[in-house]
């Protein structure tokens, strides 16, 4: 082996290795960590963190890690296909981009014509960053229905933020005495477990509640661990507990809340008499945890996936809790993160949203909104788990036609049923980087570029934007996204003179209030712009807050004007279950909890990933195995009422007794599968993936 052998074999970078470092971001999740991407001869040979990006300073994941393997995994989509076989088959033929093109334009046209344009829904999974371009379009088209992945996601957190503050909020935790860590799960990232290492170290306080005993737990001051769903009853209990012992900043509320009384009222029924039996955890436990905030202010919050049916309300009560004890807008409890585009924050404003409002149809109601008109109030788009509603029972009116970038079944609650829907519709095509399952339904597969194939819009705290240039040409034929939309708007000859410009001129008509194009933030690393603005304790509040009385809402003012929605004003409790079922279904069901090794089901089928995470598991606490009889490593049916599963037990305490949790989204045993989808929040529409009803028993052996 020569030299130059030996420098290529170990992947350094030099002119006679021919290797190059080029700067872009992670594919694989929205947190766009900067990569290193070692290039030779047009391919990646090496991924690592890039120490001078914002984001991520030279960390990566363990998701990141595999990020090459992912960009080059063996079911890319590498051409525009036509399907030829029955839906889901997986049998396609390659076509060219011009008749890909052609024959959406001509059936989502011929949809429109024959059941008008609302029967067309335009849906975006992931990514999110080209969703401005999705939105747009489909406004331009004239359909209300534009959806997202959102309406299970994080949406419900950012629409409890809107509601109480006026927008999203983050803990300032390096600054806090105490942090209340809800479903709180640092060791998924090295970041954040440095970040909360080193805060207990400086003195700090960590209060974790987790229906799952993980990792966080050992490291926790104080541990509470709740019956699944029941989350609200204790954020309530803990306000009545500091608000009867005077633990309360009283001027704070008397200057800048709105709606205490009401909220104190509600927060009132839950105290020690109740608490134990609605949620498992004992009151003394949870006074112990309240003397510790009150020992320890200023009190910093993280935001939680509360999906289950309080899951608004469990967001607005922890931003009360916020409030009650003079902790929003303060150094060291939680400061506003108002988003600059889609949901990244920035310290400045684009005008993404007017952008897409600018155009939007005003009738008919988007789907799912007539049952959840806050959700409509907030969101203005469709509630996407409302889709098999509209598409097989036509309510509130029939879907024909979806037109989607990236749509996972899958992530559906009761998914069979969203891929019966998908298989009634007269057109779906789908664009996806790879050929997954809910790509097999579709009729058209548009290829997909990755984000070391495309450039593509970041920003970072502290005012960093990017739009990094492609360090690959795309893999195949795929396209950027939002490549793809513009051209549609061409070909399908819509009114939208600026989607028609183009990507480029878009987002600088997007950029238009800001001192700079996108010309500026497009070079070899993110640029901080002129037009941040660093948070100043006290700014939001003292400059009056953006919610309707220009104060922290515990009463949200909103729905006090909207009675004819039968919602309620301040958080309150409702019941986690249907305990009508408990008899059959003793146990209550947990899925959806992150695992480290995933993204969701990104990574799914990864070989690396595959080693790591293991094969997917139901984890059973002791004692609930030992009465069912079951052992590690046994195989048990898992039974809801919509369906079961088949997979391997894990006996571990990581479940509370009671309750058992699955990973999502692994084909093999797809819990979402047997997820219902009528149990849904009334505020939000988000369905119960965190609090469903089950029964286990032991598979016949094979
Ligand atoms: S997968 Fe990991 S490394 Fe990649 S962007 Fe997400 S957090 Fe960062």
């Amino acid at each position: 082996m020569t030299e130059t052998e030996k420098r290529i074999a170990a992947k350094i970078p030099g002119e006679d290795t021919g290797i190059e470092i080029k700067k872009s971001v992670c594919p694989v999740c929205d947190r766009a960590c900067g990569i290193n991407a070692y290039v030779k001869d047009g391919k990646i040979i090496k991924i690592e963190g890039c120490e001078t990006s914002p984001g991520g300073k030279g960390f990566l994941c363990p998701r990141g890690i595999s990020a090459r393997g992912y960009i080059y995994k063996k079911d890319r989509v590498l051409y525009p296909l036509k399907r030829v076989g029955e839906r889901g088959e997986g049998r396609f033929e390659r076509i060219s981009w011009d008749e890909a093109y052609r024959t959406i334009a001509e059936k989502l046209g011929a949809v429109k014509a024959q059941y008008g344009p609302q029967a067309v829904t335009v849906y975006s999974g992931h990514t999110k960053w080209y969703r401005t371009f999705v939105q747009r379009f489909a406004y331009s088209f004239g359909t209300p229905n534009y959806a997202t992945e959102s309406s299970c996601c994080f949406t419900h957190g950012y629409m409890a933020g809107k509601s109480v503050l006026g927008f999203n909020v983050g803990p300032d935790m390096k600054n806090a005495g105490v942090f209340l860590g809800w479903s709180y799960c640092p060791h998924r990232d090295p970041r954040d477990l440095k970040a909360v290492l080193s805060f207990k170290k400086n003195g700090g306080k960590l209060i974790v509640v987790d229906c799952r005993r993980t990792q966080a737990a050992e490291i926790a001051d104080i541990f509470l661990q709740p019956i699944p769903g029941t989350d609200l009853a204790i954020i309530l209990c803990m306000a009545n507990i500091l608000i009867e012992n005077g633990w309360i900043d009283k001027e704070y509320i008397d200057k800048y809340v709105y709606g205490f009384d009401k909220f104190r009222a509600a927060a009132a029924k839950y105290g020690k008499d109740n608490i134990e039996a609605l949620s498992g955890v004992k009151y003394e436990d949870i006074y112990k945890a309240c003397e510790l905030i009150h020992g320890h202010l200023p009190m910093a919050i993280n935001k939680f996936n509360g999906h289950h049916v309080n899951g608004f309300n469990a967001n607005r009560a922890l931003y009360a809790l916020s409030a009650i004890t003079g902790c929003y807008d303060v150094k060291g409890g939680q400061s506003p993160k108002p988003f600059a585009f889609q949901h990244m924050g920035g310290g400045f404003k684009t005008l993404d949203r007017e952008f897409c409002e600018a155009k939007r149809p005003l009738s008919p109601l988007p789907i799912g909104c007539d049952k959840f008109p806050l959700w409509n109030w907030y969101e203005h788009e469709a509630q996407a788990i409302s889709i098999p509603d509209s598409v097989l029972n036509g309510e509130p009116y029939p879907t024909k036609a979806i037109m989607a970038f990236g749509l996972n079944y899958r992530m559906w609650p009761d998914s069979q049923r969203m891929k019966e829907a998908l298989n009634k519709l007269d057109f779906f095509a789908d664009m996806d980087l790879f050929l997954t399952d809910t790509a097999k339904m579709a009729d058209i597969v548009l290829p997909a570029a990755s984000t070391v194939e495309r450039s593509d819009l970041k920003f970072y705290p502290g005012g960093y934007m990017w739009y990094p240039a492609p360090v690959i040409e795309p893999l195949g034929e795929s396209r950027p996204d939002e490549q793809v939309v513009c051209d549609l708007a061409e070909i399908m000859d819509l009114d939208d003179p600026v989607l028609r410009s183009g990507v480029v001129a878009t987002y600088d008509h997007i950029l238009r209030d800001l001192s700079f194009k996108i010309k500026d933030v497009s070079g070899p690393d993110p640029v901080k712009v002129a037009d941040f603005k660093p948070w100043q304790p006290m700014q939001a509040l003292t400059a009056g807050l953006p919610t309707p009385t220009r104060k922290i809402e515990l009463s949200c003012s909103v729905i006090e004007d909207h009675p004819e929605w039968g919602l309620c004003s301040v958080p309150d409790y409702m019941p986690a279950f249907d305990e009508k079922e408990a008899a059959e279904y003793p146990l209550v069901l947990v899925a959806g909890a992150r695992n480290k090794n995933r993204f969701h089901s990104r990574l799914t089928n990864h070989p690396w990933e595959r080693a790591a995470a293991g094969e997917i598991d139901i984890q059973i606490h002791p004692d609930d195995a030992a009465e069912l009889g079951i052992k590690d490593g046994d195989r048990v049916v898992v039974e809801t009422r919509t369906g079961s599963i088949e997979l391997k037990a894990s006996v571990t305490e990581v479940s509370r007794r009671g309750s058992v949790n699955i990973y999502h989204d692994d084909p093999s045993a797809p819990a979402n599968d047997i997820i219902p989808s009528d149990r849904r929040d009334p505020y939000t529409g988000f369905p119960a993936f965190k609090s469903s009803r089950c029964r286990i028993r032991k598979a016949a052996s094979r």
